[in-house]
């Protein structure tokens, strides 16, 4: 066995969709499994299909293009609004993409005249979160563009929530996307699709029966993955939280003082730790650090182990109230956060192994 590793029950996942699936079929929203936060593993966007996902989105190109090549035949979406530079294999690749400058709604029109192929587009609207989207009273500017097409096809709005700014999805806000999506359908004269209604952090909405009506669609990671929602900050009672698993292997057992020996200035990433004094402690080096995962976003899986600190490649743990013994080789696990899991599968030095595939 090598480590520092990241296990991903595929059973977990498929059984997480499931749940989103049903939850979201009863108030008619389809549910796209986003693979990002584990680098497009395609067997866990297999996972997601089998769940009952109506398609696989993601925010890169070269995901999607390793997806397509695993076999994945299954819609796909581009969920970061493209790169001029992408925009090409956008439309010789990608089912859907979300879009929001009228630039590049007119190129991957171009782009899909040129590979023959139709790609829908879903326009992204700003509800105050402040990253992608058009503004609310530029929908007569994107109408405009949109209208001049005629290879892609316009499949609705959406927008992104609790992201850059922490925003949360309301009734009030999502109320808006769905008159903003009548608005265009009045200047194209035609009827939408979709009306995407953002991420893991719109599922409350669901389920407490307040999604405004309208909203047929949400883009869901997070909740899958680890039934976890970050932004709405609560563990999403009726999903699985144990489908994935950073482990790493302990290199160094000693008991030290808990106070640092000498004058202290930053540590290694700038940052002034503070320590307090809890007496001579046994603490454990395991072989993981930041250029494998984000260490702020693992929580141990055994009781009895708890954080220190972490460098680039140690991470140091208390383990005085392990009640057994603990000795290099040892395996410990982490539960890891959105982020833990998105850093652990994108570094080159951590292995992903699927339980069950
Ligand atoms: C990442 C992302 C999602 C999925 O977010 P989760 O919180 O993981 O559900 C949805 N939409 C867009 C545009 C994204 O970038």
């Amino acid at each position: 066995m090598k480590y520092p590793e990241i296990t991903i029950r595929k059973k977990t996942i498929a059984e997480n969709a499931e749940k989103v699936v049903s939850l979201c079929a009863a108030s008619g929203i389809d549910i796209w499994g986003v693979t990002k936060g584990v680098s497009a593993h395609p067997e866990v966007a297999s996972a997601m299909l089998e769940g009952g996902c109506a398609g696989i989105a993601d925010s890169r190109m070269d995901n999607i293009r390793k997806m397509r090549l695993f076999g994945i035949r299954e819609p796909m979406m581009l969920l970061r609004i493209p790169m001029p530079g992408e925009i090409r294999e956008v439309a010789a690749m990608a089912d859907v993409c979300l879009i929001s400058m009228p630039e590049s709604v007119l190129m991957l029109d171009k782009s899909c005249e040129e590979e023959q192929r139709e790609v829908g587009i879903i326009v992204m609207v700003d509800l105050g979160d402040l990253r992608e989207g058009i503004w609310p009273d530029e929908v007569g500017i994107m109408a405009e563009a949109v209208a001049k097409c005629r290879s892609i096809r316009c499949m609705g709005v959406g927008s992104n929530l609790g992201c850059l700014s922490g925003v949360l999805p309301t009734v009030t806000n999502l109320s808006l996307l769905v008159s903003i999506a009548r608005e265009f359908e009045a200047i194209l004269g035609y009827p939408l699709e979709v009306i995407s209604g953002g991420a893991t952090s719109s599922l409350l909405l669901v389920e407490d029966g307040s999604m405004p009506r309208g909203v047929n669609q949400l883009r869901i990671g997070e909740a899958i993955l680890l039934g976890t929602d970050v932004s709405g900050g609560r563990a999403i009672p009726y999903l699985a939280r144990d489908g994935i698993r950073i482990s790493a292997e302990v290199i160094e057992v000693r008991s030290k003082p808990s106070m640092p020996v000498g004058e202290t200035g930053s540590d290694a990433f700038g940052h002034k730790p503070v320590f307090e004094d809890r007496g001579v402690r046994r603490r454990a080096i395991v072989a993981i650090g930041r250029q494998d995962t984000r260490p702020e976003g693992l929580v141990p899986v055994d009781r009895g182990i708890s954080i220190i600190g972490s460098s680039s490649d140690h991470l140091t743990l208390d383990v005085e109230e392990l009640p057994g013994p603990i000795s290099p080789g040892d395996v410990v696990a982490f539960s890891p956060d959105y982020g833990a899991t998105l850093a652990a599968t994108t570094s080159a030095y951590v292995r992903t192994r699927i339980i069950g595939s």
